[in-house]
């Protein structure tokens, strides 16, 4: 193999492999406008021609990334010593999405796309009739074709690894057992002492959708999003959507009835998009220009929602814009009031409403039974039931119907096994990260309440943003927090939180 030096010092199958790289950058940019304009512009009748797209779009990712005329240059600079670390993570992690590509036969690709979109059809007509029944009938099949690709792909210990592995890589399922039996030990007797110390919720008010919408345009340049680099749009399900550098999106949602929901979820968005905004212009369009792990993006987006937004001085900051916009709904309302209804806790059905001392046991329970549907130690058919048991041992709570229950969440129906973690673990990342950076610029209270995120933006954006996807993120936590991944840090924070404050 030939492997002549470039001028800087990169082989000459750099520039091969830099460009398929590029490629695979521009597509994926490109599927994340399409899929942005599909749930914030696209008119309902568009559906059909969009989803055709979007299978376009997959296939020619796949095909990209399983093309036989770019291992030579693979080979070649893998078997060349003289590469530097930046070069060495972009093969490593080249590598390991090809590889996921070529493990798995295309028949199983079709299969599964067949089994989810179908299971989603069917969860969202079986979720509002309450029939289990049926969404257990979709789910099995999808179960099934989950476990072949687990299979196929051959990662880690056991079938679970594999499919977590997609979504965090690395992370494996007998690690992250001994975590949520610990986090459940340590949480379900905090509940009582923070429910006792719990404010009430806000009293009924309207609150008009529009100064909502602007309340979410001043946040964001006051934590240092980048609007001439960003958008700010209204979806059903807020998310974030990076379109390549420069062109980095968000959503939220304006309830009427409650502004503490989109002031939450715009800080939460804020914090995906932020990190979005800043990867390091030198991995622009290379595998690295992205965060290592959906528990890494996570980390960043409950540091803001919840480390952030959730601080009595947060709300002091706020309270004079919110007074501005909402004179009326804000006459007998302060920071306080606002601060409280924000850290309500109440063990709850649905996890997208649970509030931070419970969260977690929403997904330790999620994370139980697909472990166990995949070790075949539970049946799809049984999974009502479970689900059942398990809230009544970890919050005391019984769904009275499984729409709330166990079909609340689109995860399992679009064949999302293996993603319920990663919640978790952005939450306990989020905890380290608050730790280390008051170590470094001590306490946030102050800087929030005069509205100083620069620096704290400064601090995640050297720490966590600039690294993109360089480091797997267990060490990236490792270096910039100090600390392996573990949940002290978590439980210490809701203990002064929720149970010490007065
Ligand atoms: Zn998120």
């Amino acid at each position: 193999v030939t492997t002549s030096a470039s001028p800087n010092g990169r082989p000459a199958a750099w520039a091969r492999f830099r460009d398929w790289m590029a490629v695979l950058s521009d597509l994926s940019s490109a599927i994340g406008l399409v899929g942005w304009d599909r749930e914030v512009a696209m008119p309902p009748r568009g559906a059909e021609a969009r989803g055709r797209q979007l299978g376009t779009l997959a296939t020619l990712v796949h095909r990209e990334l399983i093309r036989d005329d770019v291992e030579e240059a693979l080979r070649a600079l893998e078997e060349h010593d003289g590469l530097d670390g930046d070069a060495r993570a972009m093969l490593a992690e080249s590598r390991r999405a090809r590889e996921r590509a070529l493990r798995v036969p295309e028949a199983l690709v079709r299969a599964e796309a067949e089994a989810s979109s179908r299971c989603i059809a069917v969860w969202l007509e079986a979720r509002p009739a309450n029939d289990f029944r049926a969404f257990a009938e979709a789910l099995a099949p999808l179960v099934g074709v989950k476990r072949e690709i687990a299979g196929a792909l051959g990662i880690g210990d056991e079938p679970y690894d594999a499919l977590l592995d997609e979504y965090e890589p690395g992370s494996r399922a007998r690690e992250l057992e001994p975590l949520f039996a610990e986090l459940q030990q340590r949480l379900v007797p905090l509940i009582d002492p923070a429910r006792a110390r719990s404010g009430p919720a806000l009293p009924r008010r309207q609150w008009p959708a529009a100064p909502q919408m602007e309340l979410a345009d001043r946040l964001a340049r006051a934590v240092g999003f980048d609007l001439a680099a960003g958008v700010i749009a209204i979806s059903a399900h807020p998310f974030t959507q990076g379109a390549g550098p420069g062109d980095v999106r968000f959503t939220t949602k304006p309830d009427e009835s409650d502004p503490m929901v989109s002031i939450l979820s715009t800080l939460h968005e804020l914090g995906h998009a932020l990190y979005e905004q800043n990867f390091p212009v030198d991995y622009e369009r290379t595998v690295l220009y992205d965060a290592p792990s959906m528990g890494a993006h996570e980390s960043q987006s409950r540091f803001w929602e919840n480390h952030v937004g959730r601080l009595p001085a947060f709300w002091r900051f706020l309270e004079p814009e919110l007074r501005a916009r909402f004179p009326e709904q804000m006459a007998a309302l302060g920071a306080d009031e606002m601060q409280r209804a924000a850290t309500r806790v109440t063990p709850s059905l649905i996890r997208i409403e649970a509030d931070e001392v419970t969260y977690n046991l929403h997904i330790a329970l999620r994370f139980e039974l697909e472990l166990a549907m995949l070790r075949g130690d539970l049946e799809v058919d049984d999974l009502s039931d479970a689900w059942g048991e398990g809230m009544e041992r970890l919050l005391g709570l019984r769904p009275p119907t499984d729409a709330a229950g166990v079909m609340q969440d689109i995860h399992w129906a679009s064949g999302a096994i293996g993603y319920f973690p990663t919640y978790t673990l952005g939450n306990l990342y989020a905890a380290q990260l608050t730790e280390a950076l008051e170590r470094d610029l001590g306490a946030l209270e102050p800087m929030v309440e005069a509205g100083e995120f620069s620096p704290v933006l400064e601090w995640m954006r050297a720490h966590v943003h600039a690294r993109g996807r360089r480091l797997p993120t267990r060490e990236l936590m490792r270096e910039a927090t100090g600390r392996d991944l573990g949940v002290d840090a978590f439980v210490d924070h809701l203990r002064r939180a929720y149970v010490e404050r007065t």
